[in-house]
């Protein structure tokens, strides 16, 4: 197995009606999704919101437990690990959230937020928990005497830091970061991401890296996997997935970013698709995408695409034989 190796995971969530509850749907949140991660690499995971990409971060640190599918790390399958097992192998992957706001309890001191996982893992308590803290807030470059104050005495980019110090307290190697600048301005976002990038050379962190944005994720990514309504349709390297996009999906999305040179900026076009995300409850038959799809033929609204291995990458479209 690769460092993480994750193999068809599903995740369903049932829906019941009536008086009596019965169950007569599945919302299919993620449908078989498969993917791998080499240490000390990051997988940029994008689409829109209701695509499946927090619920696929969750179902791999088994913070929800998915209804199939197989989750290795380290060697051994997560999904299969007991309650107690997986308690003592969280230590070691941790999520970063898209919301510093509400992640760190207003009324503790920032000490008290980052120690916390030192304490409740018997890691470290007293003054060698004060001086890791210390240690930590050098790490996301923060200083050390902030560690007495409140989450309100901080910026949202210096919260966003307490989230990723209170993240890294039990070392971990592996971390799942979901949306972790969506809520920074824009001009603080590349600070964050610049950040991560930095501390995983230096710790040698291993991340799955959620975002709806992929200009976010461009840096940082060695891999990029774009995500519709539950599955994979375009996996592919970083520098591929931006110079030649192959999936209709992928291109409308990278429409959506900017360019950086003011002339190629001038000329962007951008591919506006029709509508909204559909509901995970009723995707449409076929290719999922179809009935936003610029290229979209016969077949596609009546068969879907087998997920191929094509020139280096994967992908779920009928123009790629
Ligand atoms: Fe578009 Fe058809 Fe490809 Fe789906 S399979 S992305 S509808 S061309």
């Amino acid at each position: 197995h690769e460092y993480l190796d994750v193999r068809d995971l599903k995740m369903y969530f049932p829906v019941t009606r009536g008086l009596l509850q019965r169950h007569y749907a599945d919302i299919r949140a993620v449908d078989g999704v498969s993917f791998t991660i080499k240490k000390g690499e990051t997988l940029g995971l994008v689409g829109e919101s209701g695509s499946g990409k927090t619920t696929t971060g969750r179902c791999v640190l088994q913070l929800i437990k998915p209804t199939a599918g197989e989750v290795f790390f380290q060697g051994d399958d997560l999904c299969k690990l007991s309650a107690e097992k997986m308690r003592r192998r969280r230590v070691n992957m941790q999520p970063i959230f898209q919301d510093p706001y509400s992640s760190l309890n207003p009324r503790h001191t920032v000490e008290y937020i980052i120690g916390e996982p030192l304490i409740l893992n018997n890691i470290a308590k007293g003054d060698a928990m004060r001086e890791k803290v210390a240690d930590l807030l050098e790490l996301v470059e923060l200083d050390a005497d902030m560690a007495i104050r409140y989450p309100h005495m901080f910026s949202g980019g210096q919260r966003q830091r307490i989230g990723v110090a209170r993240a890294l307290a039990t070392n971990p190697e592996f971390l799942v970061c979901d949306e972790p600048v969506s809520a920074l301005d824009v001009s603080i976002q590349a600070q964050i991401v610049n950040l991560l990038e930095e501390l995983q050379e230096r710790l040698n962190l291993t991340l799955l890296f959620i975002s709806h944005d992929l200009s976010v994720v461009r840096h940082i990514s060695h891999w990029i996997a774009v995500m519709y309504l539950g599955r994979f349709v375009e996996l592919a390297r970083g520098d591929d997935i931006y110079e030649n996009p192959l999936h209709p999906y992928t291109q409308a999305l990278l429409s959506a970013v900017p360019v950086p040179d003011r002339k190629l900026e001038r000329t962007r076009q951008r591919i506006v698709l029709d509508g909204e995300i559909p509901s995970a409850l009723r995707p449409p038959p076929g290719c999922s995408f179809h009935p936003r799809c610029p290229h979209r033929m016969d077949i596609c609204s009546q068969q879907p695409p087998p997920y191929i291995e094509y020139q280096g990458r994967w992908l779920a479209c009928h123009l790629y034989k």
